[in-house]
Formats: structure tokens, C-alpha cells, sequence
């Protein structure tokens, strides 16, 4: 076994990567990844995640807009969709990038090393490692020893058992947008936003999808509200089978086929499995030096320290967010902290106010407490909901689904929650995780400046003046 040994080791190629920037300079560091499926670098958001998957979401966007621009008099059929050319222009440039990320490192940063292999800790004594470097060790045999670590492994697809011993091909994130064609049938298993863009990308670039969901919505982890409007108008544009779940697959022909709990069967050219994810510690083998995994998650505290002097984690790997922002936010702070030093960090971790969203048709955004949760809180809150349909865009639109609903505090005037589903959600929840994020009341946050007319964030604007006056 040989022992190399750096000050700096860090798993994880996606967000872990940002770290060495030149005030580590002065710093040997080791970069340890397995790769993507393709054995790409650069981690999931850029290979297999939030980057390709928008770049499918946008022309898939641009055909459901095109079909459906008949109410404003506009009469477009969609003749077809180029899926290898789709398939191209993404991965054209995102496997540029992502190579041109690992030459960046490999040939111009004289201070790292890249291990292109998997890696997990060696077992050391409960006390800490008498010299107190922290030792992993890769699939070649190679031993990689640093004085600091940093883990941020990720997370990976959970497959559901009936799926995984049945033997039949399956897709995830990971493999299901490099397929050669566009499928005619594709089977969704999954109800959360993975399994929803997923969706939209493929019914909207023209395929048959069927989406197989356990509960009785889709969206569940979003207000009840947002979640049930989703639902209702997710159901009239795809084969949505609430309450189900898959019992058993087969392959048939080129295709597979499932059965459901509701007794029914469906077939497809393909099976997407996106029924959440698990982070990667446990591959990690974090309880050889003494890290046990909480619900899965390495522990971290607000300084993104785990209980191990030494060790620190970001990112899906420790956090409860599952999302790139907080994964970068979280490495800016592990990175402050290097740089502070174990005993004297001087970054903490701000997870008061994270926002998501998904990018489906219509797009859903949130950020906050959702009604429910609000309510369990013992809050007494304000509520209004704006409709897109009475605001002037919206009208301009002929917008008839989508709405902003806020939720606030009574005794503060502060919003707690802010939740849209409709056309750009994503863009318009922005300005309620400014006025979050600052503490600015809601008839403040309305009045005190211009809400341009009659562009769409009046959606916002009136739902800001509803929550007001609902005090
Ligand atoms: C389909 C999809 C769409 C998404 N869309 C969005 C979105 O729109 N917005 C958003 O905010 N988030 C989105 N996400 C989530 C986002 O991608 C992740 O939260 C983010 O990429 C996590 O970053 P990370 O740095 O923690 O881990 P990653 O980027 O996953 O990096 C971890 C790396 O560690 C490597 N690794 C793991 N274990 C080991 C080991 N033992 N040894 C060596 N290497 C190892 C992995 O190969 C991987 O390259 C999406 C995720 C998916 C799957």
C-alpha cells in the first residue's frame, strides 16, 4: 500500500471541487471522485442533475407552449421534436465543461492531485489518529492521508427493491437522458420533483409518460394547497396513477412492463426510477474513525464540522437539503472555515430560508413554512393566495392555473412562507426570499418600492398587499 499524504482531502468532485481556490495555494491537496456513471467529473448538478435537466426542460417549455397557444389565437402544431439533437446540444456542452474541469485541475493547479477512484476511510482509534492524519483509502489500494477532510460525496437514486431484483433495464437520472431516441412510452415511477420534471421533459417532447406515485398526490413535501392544484392539473396532462405502486416488472420485447396495486398494468419503451434519493455516506465507511450517520446524513454542526476533529461535510452527503445552492452555500462556508481554522471558524451555515423549485409544467417554487407547518408551529398567520388569472399578465396570458399563495406571521407582518405554482414560479419567489431573508414586512416590502405594471411579479405584489390586510 502506498501513503500519500496532503493537507487538504477532499471526496467529491461537485461542490467539494469549488473549495481550492488560490488562498489554498500554499495547500497539497487531493480531490478523490469515482465519477458519474459516464465517469465524468464534476458531480451530479452539472453531469446528471439540476444543469442537464433544465437544458431538457427549456424545449420541452417551448413545445407545450407552442401546442397550447390556441386560447391566445395562436395555432402551432409541434410536427416533431429532435431528441438526439436535444440530447446533443446538452451533453455538447456539458461534457465539454466537465472535462474541461478536470484538465483545469489535472494541468494547471500544481498544489492538487485528482484521484479518479472511490474512496473510504481506514479505521482509527476512537482518540483520533495518533498523528493526526485522517486516512482513506482507494479502490487501487492507494492510501490518501490528510489533516483535514472534507466529504461531500453526494447522494445517489434509491431503487425500490421490487424493481431492482426484478432484472428489468431501468433508468435514473444518472443513464435516462442519454438515451438514443426520444421513447414513445415512458413509465415514471416516483411522485416527488425529480420524477415531475422528468415528466414534463418527456410528454412535452412527445411521449406517452405514465406516472406511477404512491400517495395520493404528487409534490407532497409542498403546501397542501400547491400540491393538490398540482396534482389536479398534472392529471389532466398525463397518465397519473395516484395510489399505486409498482408489484412487479418484466421485460417484454424491446419494452418492460409493471403491475400495479390497483391491479392494472402498464408497459413502456423505457422505466424511470426517481423515487428519491439517500446520501452517500454510508459509502464512506464513516464509522471506521468514528462518525455514525444520522438518519443517513454525516452530522455536521453550523460550522460544517462533523464530530471528528478534522472532518468536515457539505452538501447531500450531511445536509437535510438535498439541493445545489445549499450545497454551495454550504462549501463557502466549509471553505471560510479551512481558512479560520477547526477551533476558530468564522462562517456559520444559514438555513433559515431555502427555497426550491421545480421545474415541471407549471413550474412550482417555494420557500419557508408550508400552512400546515405553520399552524403546527402555534403561528398565527395571515394567508392570501393571488391568482395569475387576476393579474394583468395573467390576463395576457390567459393564465387560468397558476397562484401565489404567502403566508405570514400576524404579530410581525413578516412572511413565514411563500409558495407559487404557475408560469416562471421559480423567478417570481425571489422577491419573498428577499424580503425573508432581510426580515422586511410584507406591506413594507409592497409599498416600498415599484412593482413594474403589469409585468408578472404583481402576482407577488397583490399577494404581499392580501397577506397585509388579512392582519
Ligand atoms: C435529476 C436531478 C435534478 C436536480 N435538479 C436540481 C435543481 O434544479 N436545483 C437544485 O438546487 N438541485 C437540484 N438537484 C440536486 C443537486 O444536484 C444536488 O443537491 C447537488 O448536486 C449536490 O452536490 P454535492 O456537492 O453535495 O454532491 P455531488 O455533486 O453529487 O458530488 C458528489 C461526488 O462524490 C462522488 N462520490 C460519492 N461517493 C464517493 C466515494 N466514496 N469515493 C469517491 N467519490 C465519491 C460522486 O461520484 C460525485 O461525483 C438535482 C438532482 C438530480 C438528481
Amino acid at each position: 500500500m502506498t501513503e500519500q499524504v496532503f493537507d487538504l482531502v477532499i471526496v467529491g468532485s461537485g461542490s467539494g471541487n469549488t473549495i481550492p481556490d488560490e488562498r489554498f495555494d500554499d495547500r497539497s491537496i487531493a480531490i478523490i471522485d469515482k465519477g458519474q456513471a459516464n465517469g465524468a467529473y464534476g458531480g451530479t448538478c452539472l453531469n446528471v442533475g439540476c444543469i442537464p435537466t433544465k437544458m431538457f426542460v427549456w424545449p420541452a417549455d417551448v413545445a407545450d407552449e407552442a401546442r397550447e397557444a390556441g386560447p391566445v389565437g395562436v395555432d402551432a402544431d409541434v410536427t416533431r421534436t429532435r431528441w438526439p439533437d436535444i440530447r446533443n446540444r446538452v451533453f455538447g456542452r456539458i461534457d465539454r465543461y466537465a472535462a474541461g474541469g478536470l484538465r483545469y485541475r489535472v494541468q494547471d493547479c500544481p498544489n492538487i492531485t485528482v484521484f479518479q477512484q472511490e474512496g473510504w476511510f481506514l479505521p482509527a482509534p476512537a482518540s483520533g489518529p495518533a498523528d493526526g492524519l485522517h486516512r482513506l483509502e482507494l479502490a487501487d489500494g492507494t492510501v490518501v492521508a490528510g489533516r483535514d477532510v472534507v466529504l461531500a460525496a453526494g447522494s445517489r437514486a434509491v431503487i425500490p427493491p421490487v424493481i431492482a431484483d426484478s432484472g428489468v433495464p431501468f433508468h435514473t437520472n444518472d443513464t435516462i437522458m442519454r438515451l438514443e431516441d426520444l421513447p414513445g412510452r415512458v413509465i415514471v415511477v416516483g411522485s416527488g420533483y425529480i420524477a415531475a420534471e422528468f415528466t414534463h421533459v418527456f410528454a412535452g417532447l412527445g411521449a406517452e409518460v405514465t406516472v406511477v406515485a404512491r400517495g395520493p398526490r404528487l409534490l407532497r413535501s409542498q403546501d397542501d394547497t400547491i400540491s393538490e392544484l398540482f396534482t389536479s392539473v398534472a392529471s389532466e396532462r398525463w397518465d397519473v396513477r395516484l395510489g399505486t405502486e409498482v408489484t412487479g416488472a418484466r421485460t417484454v420485447g424491446d419494452g418492460v412492463e409493471v403491475d400495479l396495486t390497483d391491479g392494472s398494468t402498464v408497459t413502456g419503451d423505457v422505466l424511470l426510477v426517481a423515487t428519491g434519493r439517500t446520501p452517500n455516506g454510508d459509502t464512506l465507511a464513516t464509522s471506521a474513525i468514528g462518525i455514525e450517520l444520522e438518519d443517513g446524513r454525516v452530522p455536521v454542526d453550523e460550522h460544517q464540522r462533523t464530530p471528528v476533529r478534522g472532518v468536515w461535510a457539505l452538501g447531500d452527503v450531511s445536509s437535510p437539503y438535498l439541493l445545489k445552492h445549499v450545497a454551495n452555500h454550504e462549501a463557502r462556508v466549509v471553505q471560510e472555515n479551512l481558512l479560520a481554522g477547526w477551533d476558530t471558524p468564522s462562517a456559520t451555515t444559514d438555513h433559515r430560508y431555502v427555497p426550491g423549485a421545480v421545474f415541471t409544467r407549471p413550474q412550482v417554487a417555494s420557500v419557508g413554512l408550508t400552512e400546515a407547518r405553520a399552524r403546527a408551529q402555534g403561528i398565527d398567520v395571515a394567508v392570501a393566495e393571488q391568482r395569475y388569472a387576476d393579474i394583468a399578465y395573467g390576463w395576457a396570458m390567459d393564465e387560468p392555473e397558476g397562484v401565489c399563495k404567502l403566508i405570514a406571521d400576524r404579530a410581525t407582518g413578516l412572511l413565514v412562507g411563500a409558495h407559487i405554482v404557475g408560469y416562471q414560479a421559480s423567478a417570481l419567489i425571489q422577491s419573498a426570499i428577499t424580503a425573508m431573508s432581510f426580515s422586511i414586512p410584507a406591506r413594507e416590502f409592497a409599498r416600498g418600492q415599484y412593482w413594474i405594471h403589469p409585468a408578472l411579479p404583481e402576482l407577488v405584489e397583490n399577494a404581499l398587499l392580501g397577506v397585509s390586510e388579512d392582519r
